[in-house]
């Protein structure tokens, strides 16, 4: 396979039936998001939010691209501003891995964190802010901008679609912007109104009226409501306890060969929870949004002590 740029490689990712026992002889397909160039999901949302901004005439040869991001979409984001030869501001919590940060300035993109405590709605505040400052400046804003869910709506849905013969009774994933889910469940509805959207969140996220608290599952998670929820029915909220996500991203890599960082244990847990409810021989699809190699420093193949 030649290829003339990186970009090309984005989207057309494999779709892997689990072998793993799956209740009521169930199926579940992930999509391997890790197989995008830049590492993860987010680097469709890039890619796709970038070209929508020059094609509205938001960004032009020499806008300065500001973004609030936990890490793969500022690497998705600076990858599409390199193409493009376009300066790039990642305002980025402390807490998020220091690979995604080290990856970020790798690209070329231009890193300020704002404080771990402050979550992303710090971050978002300090965006705009540098925005304020920045002439000829543009923040796509992954949060609030509609090309997010459009982003899985054209390309990662309809791949689905492609590559299952059968209807699918569930899709299942988590939520950090609600982009990816939202994007995708209105897709599939639209396609078979009997496929049931389980959107998945760690304990300390909001969704399930929990109380909100620090979580070691990273990139899922929201802190407020996803305004892109309002377009889609949403089924059932799941929330999957650190620990449940951390065994299945072990249990990933020793029993199937597959590097899946904690969101993708997340989401496995959650698929193997739907098994349970629906009927037997049911098909269930999910997105695996980046590798465990992203969490090397945090340590995310240590096994549990008596204490967590
Ligand atoms: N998993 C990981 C690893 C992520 O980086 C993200 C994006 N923050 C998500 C899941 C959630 O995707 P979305 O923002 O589309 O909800």
């Amino acid at each position: 396979m030649l290829i003339k740029s990186i970009q090309e490689l984005i989207g057309h990712t494999p779709l892997i039936e689990l072998q793993m026992p799956v209740p009521n002889n169930s199926h579940i397909y992930a999509k391997l998001e890790m197989f995008n160039p830049g590492g993860s999901i987010k680097d469709r949302l890039g890619q796709y939010m970038i070209q929508d901004g020059i094609d509205k005439g938001k960004i032009n040869a020499t806008t300065t691209i500001i973004e609030p991001t936990a890490g793969n979409t500022g690497i998705g984001v600076a990858l599409a501003t390199q193409a493009h030869h376009l300066p790039t501001i990642l305002v980025v919590p402390e807490k998020f891995s220091r690979e995604k940060q080290t990856l970020m300035k790798a690209l070329g993109a231009t890193l300020i964190n704002t404080p771990s405590a402050d979550g992303i709605k710090g971050a978002i505040k300090k965006a705009r802010e540098l925005a304020d400052q920045t002439p000829n400046s543009y923040v796509p804003m992954q949060f609030e901008n509609p090309a997010n869910p459009a982003t899985y709506y054209h390309t990662l849905a309809p791949e689905l679609i492609e590559d299952l013969d059968q209807p699918i009774d569930a899709f299942v994933a988590g939520a950090g912007s609600g982009g990816t889910f939202a994007g995708i469940a209105k897709y599939l509805k639209e396609q078979n109104s009997h496929t049931q959207a389980i959107v998945v969140e760690p304990e300390g996220s909001i969704l399930n009226g929990g109380p909100a608290h620090p979580h070691k599952t990273e990139g899922i998670g929201v802190e407020f409501t996803p305004p892109f929820f309002k377009d889609v029915q949403i089924d059932q909220t799941l929330t999957i306890s650190d620990a449940d996500a951390f065994k299945y991203v072990r249990q990933a890599a020793a029993k199937q060969g597959l590097f899946i960082g904690s969101s993708s244990g997340a989401a496995l847990a959650a698929s193997l929870k739907v098994a349970e409810q629906l009927p037997a021989n049911s098909t269930i699809v999910t997105v695996f949004p980046d590798s465990s190699e992203r969490y090397m420093s945090e340590n995310i193949y240590a096994e549990p002590t008596t204490e967590n």
